[in-house]
């Protein structure tokens, strides 16, 4: 704390000051300006600072610390500190999505939602049971009734709930029945309530309050975590009131990076509560994944106009089952993912939610294959790091590994050529499914490397060229191949490299601490590598979507022309062609095609036998969904 003194001070008033600050227990030192004289103030500041602005001789006081201390990025040394709630991690790389309906209204009701929110992918189950309504006369909520029927819905659903209390005294009988206590915006500054949720062992989110200010948002978590409550506090942005009345709220999106960079607790969005709009939702949803929210809580009913509670903001089953899938797309953008139970069953794929099974990559933890890795196949699967691509194909084949990971294309860089290559040496593997990644580089150095210290770079020559443009500014930097994105920074923290960067994801360099010099150094920020997930056997997967050819053509004229015939007579679209040499045969080519499947599937078999006719070399490599 500084506090500006007036330039009338007299000396009396001053000692009298230092002397009122000593005896609450706080240092002071006097600082001489030219124009001024200020007291630094050294020690906890005091919450009000009120009584010391009206002292005589003072002209300001300036608060600098925080008064949040257990909240504070400061105090935890991880960027988001995860909640666990039943089988999820709220704050990790998955996001977390509640929904339900406002109220639980009935059995039927709630159950039949349940259903729906589940099967499009929602991970948490909401509902009020008690519900805190701005009119007295309004719906109260179904109570106790309302808890036994949400967990019901759970024990049927398999999905973990999150329910409101309102009063200290509901405490004890809602957390026999919640997996997740709601807080809500009504409630933030119910002392008595955030101290008796506090005691308990669930975990809570809490609400912002409907005109709370960012530092009141994190002083009523400050509460819960003094509580004793451990670190289990998940914030949720819900709107603040504003002079706009377009919307019900105003959605302070900005409000996630600023508690991003202020505290460690995870937040989330309600972009429901937000808008009061159904017609609002999706877009704020999506804006808030944008924006780096680490989950989202959607009010959905079978019949919003039906609503016995906010209707108008709620939307219809078939409209979350949209978000759901747009929130999928847009997830992997930030980093994100909503996890494996998303995916459209039947597939291969599915076999890995038992979490038996492994998956080969090439590169160390952290390289963008196992990213790749973790958001298709989900977290629990094993991932097993390979050295080379060559070992990667080998444990998959060898049956040491059930699937493995590979980056094919890259949308700046092109192909990962031995990658094509390899795949022919194992006809037992196919193609099971295929991701994209975007992949945003960083120049990683050790703590207090200058960019003008840099003398050399560690790359792999994947990473480099995906950063040619970037690199071609620096032409005196010398570039050295390593085989492994995460691999260069482990290579340079390893050797104590100074003058050396290296080039990964900058999750690689808070793994291992070392410092972003410069972020999103890629040539374009489009930039997406596709990977395979290669399975032996294991094909074709239910409905996919694209298939993966490789065909010679005999050689006469035309021949390339009358191959791709086959597929034009059965109307059949190519999505991508590629060639590559034939080892042992110069100037002959081999041709990787990407074709889509047909809704009518026997045109595609139709073509196919009549490309495995004419070629005299073919071979289908997989029937898989495409990324896209
Ligand atoms: C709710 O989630 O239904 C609710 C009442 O929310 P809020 O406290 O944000 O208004
Ligand atoms: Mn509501």
């Amino acid at each position: 704390m500084i506090v500006v003194l007036r330039p009338d001070l007299q000396p009396a008033q001053l000692e009298a000051l230092q002397s009122l600050l000593a005896r609450k227990g706080l240092e002071t030192r006097l600082i001489q300006g030219a124009e001024r004289q200020v007291l630094a103030v050294i020690g906890q500041t005091p919450a009000d600072t009120r009584e010391l602005e009206l002292l005589p001789g003072v002209s300001q006081v300036i608060k600098v610390g925080r008064p949040y201390k257990l909240a504070a990025r400061e105090a935890n040394s991880q960027k988001t500190s995860p909640v666990t709630v039943g089988p999820w991690q709220i704050g990790g790389p998955q996001l977390v999505v509640m929904a339900g309906p406002c109220s639980v209204e009935s059995r039927q009701g709630l159950l039949d939602i349940a259903a729906k929110v589940k099967a499009a992918g929602a991970h948490i189950l909401r509902g009020g049971a008690y519900k805190p309504r701005s009119s007295p006369y309004a719906f109260q909520g179904m109570g106790l009734e309302g808890l036994e029927i949400l967990a019901e819905a759970r024990q049927l659903y398999g999905l973990p709930i999150v329910t409101e209390v309102v009063s200290p005294a509901h405490v004890d009988q809602v957390a026999a029945y919640t997996d997740l206590f709601q807080i809500g915006a009504r409630n933030m500054q119910n002392y008595e309530l955030l101290k008796a949720v506090a005691a308990t062992d669930k975990p809570v989110l809490l609400k912002r309050g409907l005109s709370a200010t960012i530092e009141e948002f994190l002083m009523s978590a400050e509460y819960v975590l003094a509580g004793g409550n451990g670190v289990r506090v998940i914030l949720c942005e819900r709107g603040i009131r504003t002079f706009e009345p377009s919307t019900r709220n105003t959605l302070d999106l900005s409000a996630i990076p600023v508690i991003r960079s202020l505290s460690h607790l995870p937040i989330i969005a309600d972009p429901s509560h937000g808008t009061g709009h159904r017609g609002y939702v999706a877009s704020m949803a999506l804006a808030a994944v944008a924006a780096g929210a680490d989950g989202l809580m959607i009010e959905v009913h079978p019949n919003p106009p039906e609503a016995l509670s906010d209707g108008a903001q709620s939307l219809y089953p078939h409209q979350f089952e949209k978000l759901m899938r747009d929130v999928a797309a847009v997830a992997p953008v930030v980093g994100r993912h909503v996890g494996v139970e998303f995916r459209r069953p039947p597939s291969p794929i599915t076999l890995t939610r038992q979490g038996e099974a492994k998956a080969a990559y090439q590169g160390e933890p952290g390289a963008y294959s196992e990213r790749a890795l973790r958001q298709f196949l989900g977290a629990n699967v094993e991932a097993v790091p390979c050295h080379s691509f060559a070992e990667t194909f080998a444990k998959v084949a060898s049956g040491d590994t059930q699937f493995a990971v590979l980056p094919m294309e890259n949308s700046l860089a092109g192909s990962v050529q031995p990658n094509y290559d390899l795949v022919l040496e194992y006809p037992d593997l196919s193609v099971v499914g295929e991701i994209t990644l975007r992949i945003c580089h960083s120049l990683i150095v050790h703590p207090g490397t200058r960019i003008e210290q840099v003398r050399r770079i560690y790359a792999h020559p994947q990473a480099a060229a995906q950063c040619e443009d970037f690199l071609r500014t620096h032409p005196d930097w010398e570039i050295f191949q390593v085989y492994d994105t995460a691999g260069s920074v482990h290579y340079i923290k390893k050797h104590q490299l100074r003058d050396a960067a290296a080039i990964a994801a900058r999750q690689v360099a808070e793994q291992l601490q070392l410092e972003v010099l410069q972020e999103g150094i890629e040539s374009h920020p489009r930039n997406f590598t596709r990977f395979w997930i290669l399975e032996r056997g294991g094909m074709p997967v239910i409905g996919a979507d694209k298939a993966s050819v490789v065909f010679d053509t005999p050689d006469h004229p035309g021949a390339l022309h009358q191959a791709l015939g086959k597929l034009t007579e059965h109307n059949i679209n190519l999505h991508r062609l590629e060639s590559r040499p034939i080892a042992g045969k110069p100037w002959e080519y081999r041709f990787f095609a990407d074709l889509q499947v047909p809704e009518e599937a026997d045109r595609l078999l139709q073509a196919l036998a009549a490309l495995e006719e004419f070629c005299p070399f073919y071979r289908l490599l997989g029937v898989y969904r495409a990324a896209d």
